[in-house]
Parts: C-alpha cells; structure tokens; sequence
C-alpha cells in the first residue's frame, strides 16, 4: 500500500454549497493524520497550469458559511485530452503529490477516473458536489439540500402572488437531466403538477388536472430543465393556447440556485465527505467516491458510480405528486 504524504484538493465543474466546508474538512483532516495539503485553483486548469498552493488550518477559517468554492472552479477541455493529462501528472509529481481529492460532478468523476487509471501511481477519491443530486452511490449530493431550500423560498415568494392575481405560474428549476429538485420542491411547496424528466407528463392531462380544480385560486407547476416538452415557456405556451381563461405566467429561477449560505445538511455533509476523503485515502483506497447511503457514509467505485443510472426518485414522493394537490 502506497504510503501517502500529500494530498492535492480540488473543485470542479459546476459550483455547489457545501464544496467549501468539505475543503475544509479534507485540510484538517489530513493535517490532524500530519499529512500535508495543496490546494488547486480552478480544477483541472489549475493541475495544467500549475496553479496550486500549500494549505493550512488556517487556510479555510471561516469558510463553512460561504456558498460557492475558495477553490474556485472550472470547466476545463485540455484535460479531456492525454496531453493535458500529461502535464497535470508532471506538475503533481514535481510537488510530490500522491494523492487527489476531486469535488464536484460526473464530469469531474469521468475525468479523475480517466486520469488515475493512466496514472494509478497517485491515488483519487472523488466527493459528489453538485446540486442536480445526478450520481450513483450518494442519497444526495452536495449542494441539493441548499438548493431546493432556495426554490422553496421561491415558490412560497411567488405564491404569494399567484394567490392575489388568480393565477397559473409555471416555474422552472434546474437539475439538468434529473428531476430531483423539481420533485422535492414540488412536494414541500405544495405545487399542483410536476414536470420531470424521468417521466412522460401527457400535457393533456396536466391540462385536465388543472380545468378540473377550477375553485384553486392558484396554480404553480414545477418544471425540470430536462423535461423533455422543452422549458417552461414552451410548456405555458401551450397550455396557454388550451385554456384561453387562464392567466399564465412563467419563471426561471436559474444560477440564483447554485448559490446562498451552505444549509446545516449540507454543511454536514460537506464535512462528513471530506473527513471520509482523507479516511479512504490513507487506508489505501483509490478510483473510489464517497457518498451517503441510509445515513452512513461509504465508498463506491467511480467506475460503477458512473455507469449506474439507478430511477433516483422516491417512489412515495412520485406516488404523493396528485394525491396532496386535489
Ligand atoms: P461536472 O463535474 O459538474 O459534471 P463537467 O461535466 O463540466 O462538470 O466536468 C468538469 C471537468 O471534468 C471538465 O471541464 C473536464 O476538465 C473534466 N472532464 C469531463 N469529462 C472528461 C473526460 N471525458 N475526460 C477527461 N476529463 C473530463
């Protein structure tokens, strides 16, 4: 088993709440287990770049509140090809890197796991950071719990109005090809239908649905960005043309999700992972992502993390879409 002394931490992809206290819980982790701890500017741009710097406990003082990454964060194609590769290995062995530590999503996973098999001489664990909640082998990833906080604060915001003006709003939410955030913010901000992209919603009958609760002075119905009829205005259009008595309004909450204040889960969360990181790293673990299972944190293979696409929605939460909004 290799013997590791330094450890390298990075996000990348897409920013989530939570990367920042997992940072943190990956630099004392390793500092307390005396092992020492760099920091990568910008994801894999910042292996290729050589833009990097020693960390310390002090180096993450007063992060666990701060949305976003002190990382920062990337999208980066020279490492999709063997050239950027090369140089990112050249630049970790130059510092005596033996061991990395990648937060963020199955981009991120597919190229960590690319880069350790063709170089397996340093370690890797991936941490599942994003807020669409996409991947295998984690009940939720970080960032989603903030995230579906921030649209729930929304939806209640625009019920309000909704309310006064007797209104349809159709809003529209992120998750790019998963419905997890859509669900749950359906669910907790008691919208009338959900749009979601691991089902086919028939538009005549969520037309139906909703001619047939004609005393509701409100309606909102939460639309995942993947479904497939398309955004929400597409969807308001038509329905719109259907049902000409309706006033229709549409809102795209957008980037406003990925950012704000890490929520307690998450702040946990972030910390359980990073702390399980450096764990799995110095028990000899490598090609691996932590995530949370039934409450207990455990490792999976990136491999299988990437090439599972286990229906991730709960099939009560599914069930209760029609039942709580008659
Ligand atoms: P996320 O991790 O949130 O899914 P991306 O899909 O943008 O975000 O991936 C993040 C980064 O991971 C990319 O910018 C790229 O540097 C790296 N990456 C993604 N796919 C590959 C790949 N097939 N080979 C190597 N690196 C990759």
């Amino acid at each position: 088993m290799q013997n590791i002394r330094k450890i390298a931490v990075l996000t990348s992809g897409g920013d989530a709440p939570g990367m920042n206290p997992c940072i943190r819980a990956v630099v004392r982790t390793a500092i307390f287990n005396n092992k020492q701890v760099i920091g990568v500017r910008q994801g894999y741009q910042g292996l290729i770049d050589n833009d990097m710097y020693d960390m310390h406990t002090r180096s993450v003082s007063n992060i666990l509140a701060q949305g976003g990454t002190i990382l920062k964060t990337a999208r980066c194609m020279p490492f999709k090809t063997d050239e950027g590769q090369d140089i990112a290995y050249r630049n970790l062995k130059e510092r005596e890197v033996d061991a990395l530590v990648v937060i963020g999503g199955d981009g991120t996973f597919t190229g960590a796991l690319r880069f350790s098999k063709r170089f397996p001489d340093i370690a890797v664990i991936g941490v599942p950071g994003t807020i669409d909640n996409d991947l295998y082998g984690s009940d939720y990833t970080l960032g989603f719990d903030t995230a579906c906080n921030t649209v729930i604060e929304a939806i209640d915001k625009i019920r309000d109005t909704a309310d006064s003006h007797d209104r349809l709003f159709f809003i529209e939410v992120m998750g790019r090809d998963s419905g997890c955030i859509a669900l749950r913010t359906g669910i907790a901000g008691g919208a009338e239908a959900i749009m979601l992209p691991e089902t086919e919603t028939a538009l005549d009958d969520l037309i139906r649905d909703l001619e047939s609760s004609p005393n509701k002075s409100s309606s909102i119905v939460i639309v995942a960005e993947g479904d497939h009829h398309g955004g929400a205005y597409d969807i308001a259009k038509i329905v719109k043309d259907r049902i000409r008595s309706y006033h229709t309004k549409v809102t795209i909450l957008g980037h406003l999700q990925r950012g704000g204040s890490p929520s307690s889960f998450d702040r946990i969360l972030g910390s359980r992972m990073g702390y399980a990181a450096v764990n799995a790293l110095l028990r000899g673990e490598t090609q691996k992502m932590v995530g949370l299972r039934g409450n207990h944190i455990e490792t999976t293979s990136l491999e299988e993390a990437l090439t599972n696409h286990e229906f991730k929605l709960e099939d009560d939460l599914m069930e209760m879409i029609k039942i709580l909004s008659i």
